[in-house]
């Protein structure tokens, strides 16, 4: 047997009830908030990634799945959803419809990461999209929508971590204060963080290594550096979710892990799926479509992994309903009676009531216990006593209760039964 490669998943008929459950909440919610679908390819040039994420990322140094094409060309699957949708942005001249646009995207991600709990090879991710606002009300309204998707699913003890990493101009001066501090602590660093000093200092600060995250405690904080307008900016997008009575955490170690971020970062974290706990981040992203060739355009947005969403609620007992359990299973003898359950079948599902008839030619007893098993809600019996007399016995399979019901009554009877 060749087997799946490592790191990926399958989901299969009996779980993918959950996926839709999910999609469809995702959709609802940004429906309500005005939210379009925007779908770009799963593969583009490896140079949109380069540089629209930044070749100083562990994405573009070590994650990417890339590949040559027939024609020579440098491809990379999906490591993020922003780049491509910026790129569209561009090439659709989506700058000349009314602006702001918002967009949503649901789309599988690669990276080549080491496997574990929350970390995988191929996982999907939901994300929000505002192009063309720089104002702190489009920050607030990114993390409303992802706020709106947590408590929809039930999930109501995530964590938001949010900061601002400034524009280029006050992060410059930033990251010489930072690098002043860090230069004289280079010798109890990881070898990754002593090498992003000079290139790359602000990720230090998310480092995972116990050492670096006692340097990092006393590192000048980035808040303290900002200009008047990137504090005016954060100071609005803190207000603005007080308003909504969002709770949120000002941490100054929230960094993000792509370079396109400008001014707004931020995270929702939980508590309870181990040690990959971020389920969405984002921020705010003013300088990437001018990066990928673009006019200027500010933007902000988030991607939120689905795959840690389902963790989080699996570990909160956040209830998922299955709306495909069958309503109807029918039961018949053979002959005329098969005739009669086909008809049947058909006549429910055009009437929207999912029903499963018998398709394996089992004997009677065996149809019961399938009806059982798939867990139908009614076992529907067309004998030929029933066939004779127009009525079909209506079997309550939590109860064994049974009632005659007639034929041309049946999709009433159980419409009226779901009310
Ligand atoms: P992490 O801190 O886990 O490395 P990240 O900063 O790389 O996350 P983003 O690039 O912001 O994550 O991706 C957005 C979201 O996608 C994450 O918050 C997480 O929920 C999810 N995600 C990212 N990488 C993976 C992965 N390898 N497997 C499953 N989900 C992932
Ligand atoms: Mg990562």
């Amino acid at each position: 047997m060749i087997s799946i490669p490592k790191g990926i998943k399958d989901v299969t008929p009996a779980q993918s009830y959950k996926w839709h459950y999910i999609e469809n909440i995702l959709r609802d919610v940004a429906r309500d908030y005005c939210v379009n679908e925007i779908r770009t390819p799963t593969f583009e040039h490896t140079e949109l990634f380069a540089r629209g994420v930044g070749d100083t990322t562990d994405i573009v140094n070590k994650e990417m799945y890339t590949f040559e094409d027939k024609g020579g060309r440098s491809m990379t699957l999906k490591p993020e959803g922003t780049a491509g949708v910026a790129r569209s942005y561009i090439e659709n001249s989506l700058s000349s419809c009314p602006q702001p646009v918002k967009m949503y995207y649901m789309t599988p991600v690669f990276r080549y990461e080491r496997p574990q709990a929350g970390r995988l090879r191929e996982h999907h991710q939901f994300g929000i999209e505002i192009y063309g606002s720089a104002s702190p009300q489009a920050d607030i309204e990114v993390i409303s929508i992802a706020s709106a998707v947590f408590k929809r699913l039930g999930i109501g003890n995530l964590t938001l971590n949010i900061n601002s990493i400034g524009c280029p101009e006050c992060r410059k001066k930033y990251n010489e204060a930072l690098q002043t501090y860090l230069s004289s602590r280079i010798s109890d660093m990881c070898n990754t963080c002593k090498e992003r000093i000079a290139k790359n200092p602000l990720r230090i600060l998310d480092c995972k290594e116990p050492k670096c995250k006692e340097i990092t405690l006393g590192a000048p904080v980035i808040l303290d550096y900002l200009c008047d307008e990137c504090k005016s900016h954060h100071g609005a997008v803190c207000d603005g979710l007080k308003a909504l009575g969002i709770d949120y955490k000002v941490n100054p170690n929230i960094v993000r892990g792509l370079d396109y971020y400008t001014r707004t970062v931020f995270e929702f974290v939980s508590d309870n799926i181990g040690a990959q706990g971020t389920v969405c981040g984002g921020g705010r992203y003013d300088n990437l479509v001018a990066q990928v060739g673009g006019k200027p355009t500010p933007a902000v947005g988030f991607g939120m992994g689905i795959e840690r969403l389902m963790l989080t609620m699996e570990s909160i007992g956040a209830s998922v309903g299955n709306p495909y359990a069958p309503k109807a299973c029918i039961v018949d003898m053979g002959g005329d009676t098969r005739a009669a359950a086909v008809a049947l079948a058909e006549e429910l599902r055009s009437n929207n009531i999912a029903a499963e008839r018998d398709i394996s030619d089992r004997s009677v007893k065996a149809q019961l216990k399938y009806a059982s098993k798939i867990e139908a809600k009614y076992a529907l019996i067309i004998g030929e006593d029933e066939l004779k007399s127009g009525l079909v016995t209506v079997k309550t399979m939590s109860t064994g209760e049974s009632n005659s019901v007639a034929r041309d009554a049946i999709v009433k009877f159980i419409k009226e039964a779901e009310l």
